[in-house]
């Protein structure tokens, strides 16, 4: 979630930010999702970030520098998407791309931690991007994270 998503949700549900992982410019949610009830139903439903308006589609690789989207095969109702939905899946993805890169861009000019909470936030979610990078001299670290987020405004969307 951007920062903007993660605070329309922990200020009406203080579980949320009992299971939130805050990287400053991003967060996550690790384990099972604290809004979802036994029967499956979403108790912050009208508040729920893009990631879960998108879902069942989801950003499954990328094409160069665009995302390439398609219904989760972890979806029983995956076969229910959708041309409509993978379009409007995209034009959240691309708004989300764009809020992260601001957000990022914004945390990185008021914090001295932000190259490592980028590390921090990249082992989480790209293991294999963030142990590429990290052997690196600062400097083509800071580089790597910068492309990493300034492509994310850039992805359209496929
Ligand atoms: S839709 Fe999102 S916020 Fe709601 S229960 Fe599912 S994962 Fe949680």
């Amino acid at each position: 979630m951007t920062p903007a998503e993660y605070r329309e949700l922990a200020t009406r549900f203080p579980a949320i930010a009992a299971a939130a992982i805050d990287y400053g410019f991003a967060v996550e949610i690790h384990g099972p999702c604290p809004l979802m009830g036994d029967d499956h139903s979403c108790a912050g439903y009208e508040h729920r970030a893009r990631v879960c308006r998108m879902f069942p589609v989801t950003v499954t690789g990328h094409d160069g520098s665009d995302a390439v989207m398609a219904p989760s095969p972890s979806c029983p109702n995956a076969g229910t998407v959708t041309p409509r939905d993978i379009k409007e899946a995209r034009r959240l993805n691309k708004e989300y791309n764009a809020e992260m890169a601001r957000s990022w861009n914004e945390y990185r000019a008021t914090h001295p931690d932000a190259e490592q909470m980028a590390v921090n936030f990249l082992a989480s979610r790209e293991p294999a991007r963030s142990s590429a990078c990290a052997p690196d001299a600062s400097k083509t670290l800071a580089s790597v994270i910068d492309r990493y987020f300034s492509n994310l405004a850039k992805r359209k969307g496929k």
